[in-house]
């Protein structure tokens, strides 16, 4: 089988397969209706929000796109904390809608500085709203999002979270952060395969909702809590998916949160550990090197295409490479979700039969 160590989507557990292979059921029935309303209410817990939580057909990028179109309007200055490739999309989608986008930029492999956000804010009364990624998958940066959201609080300023690949997995309590958008995906830390995308969105949001123009159909908030109160989607979901995740959130409920945040954090400690006893630098700065995601810097030689080709079709063991100007320059092993000390052990003890046969220790 197949060792699949990439940031979503991850291997599925037994449980969740089985399940994806059940017959459709009516969308608009009452079985239906009780298993989204009990998504929804697990999906609260794992959240840690008493907050609105709405399951979208999408892949993670559509509820980006759902959180700008349902809170901003043309015109709107927003900050976008930006720290890698997901960063830079997410403020691409609101300039896409008419929002007036000022990025603040930090190097890729660090974290977002809350004091230069608190500068951005202070340089700029008129912004609106502020566009964060609580875990860059891109880099393997989990940014401070607790310091981050005490900044744009001090402004009350609206907070949209790109969560997709921390939240369920690294904590992100999104009521105790103020946390008025937060944006998961069912592929990443759910244990689930892709199709949803899983949003929250508070009273401030739903203040900043009534006020938003930005042209929106398929995202609409309002048509979804209205549908949500019956039990249904206003659009056609994708059941197998949310079958999946019903089983999967029922595992993670009996694993409990902080036993699942334990989980992630051990591994990728280990992850990392494993990483330089293999002479390997790691990319993100170490105060900030994600829990789900490992990045790790290409040095002395070392062709990563090559490696990734080798781990690949002689190890059935696949890695992430880098992304946009990442590429070649680093590689990412993913840990989360359905993951072991075990799956991580065989991608290190491979990669070091693999490292020297794609260059690694040519260079002087
Ligand atoms: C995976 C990911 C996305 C994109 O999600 P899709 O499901 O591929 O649309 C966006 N942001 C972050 C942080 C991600 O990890």
């Amino acid at each position: 089988m197949e060792n699949l160590r990439i940031p979503g989507p991850t291997p599925l557990p037994e449980e969740v397969l089985r399940v994806m292979s059940r017959q459709m059921i009516n969308h608009r029935g009452p079985e239906f209706g009780q298993i989204v309303t009990e998504v929804t209410a697990n999906l609260k817990q794992l959240f840690q929000t008493t907050a609105d939580v709405f399951l979208l057909t999408a892949s993670g990028t559509g509820a980006l796109e759902a959180a700008v179109v349902n809170t901003l309007s043309p015109g709107d200055k927003v900050l976008s904390v930006s720290i890698g490739v997901f960063s830079e999309r997410f403020a691409t989608i609101a300039g896409q809608f008419g929002a007036e986008v000022i990025p603040l930029r930090f190097e890729w492999g660090t974290a977002a500085d809350p004091d230069a956000v608190r500068r951005a804010l202070n340089a700029e009364p008129e912004i609106k709203a502020v566009l964060v990624t609580h875990n860059e998958t891109s880099t393997g940066v989990t940014n401070d999002l607790a310091a981050i959201s005490s900044v744009v609080k001090e402004f009350d300023k609206l907070l949209l979270v790109d969560a997709i690949s921390g939240l369920g997995s690294i904590k992100l309590p999104v009521d105790e952060w103020h946390i008025d958008v937060a944006i998961t995906g069912s592929q990443k830390g759910w244990m689930a395969p892709p199709g949803l995308a899983m949003v929250s969105v508070n009273q401030q949001a739903w203040q900043a909702h009534e006020k938003a123009k930005m042209p929106r159909f398929y995202w609409d908030f309002t048509k979804a809590r209205s549908y949500l109160e019956k039990g249904q989607t206003p659009w056609t979901p994708s059941i197998s998916t949310i079958f999946a995740l019903s089983v999967s959130l029922k595992m993670m409920l009996a694993e409990g949160l902080a036993n699942i945040i334990a989980r992630h954090a051990r591994i990728a400690q280990a992850t990392r550990e494993g990483v330089k006893a293999l002479g390997l630098p790691l990319f993100a700065e170490a105060s900030h090197a994600s829990n789900t995601v490992t990045s790790v810097a290409a040095s002395n030689g070392l062709d990563t295409r090559k490696m990734l080709k080798i781990m690949r079709e002689e190890h059935q063991i696949v890695l992430g490479g880098g992304q946009q100007k990442l590429d070649g320059k680093i590689f990412r092993i993913g840990h989360l979700g359905w993951v072991s000390e075990d799956d991580i052990k065989a991608v290190l003890t491979t990669l070091k039969t693999v490292l020297p046969q794609a260059g690694f220790g040519s260079a002087s």
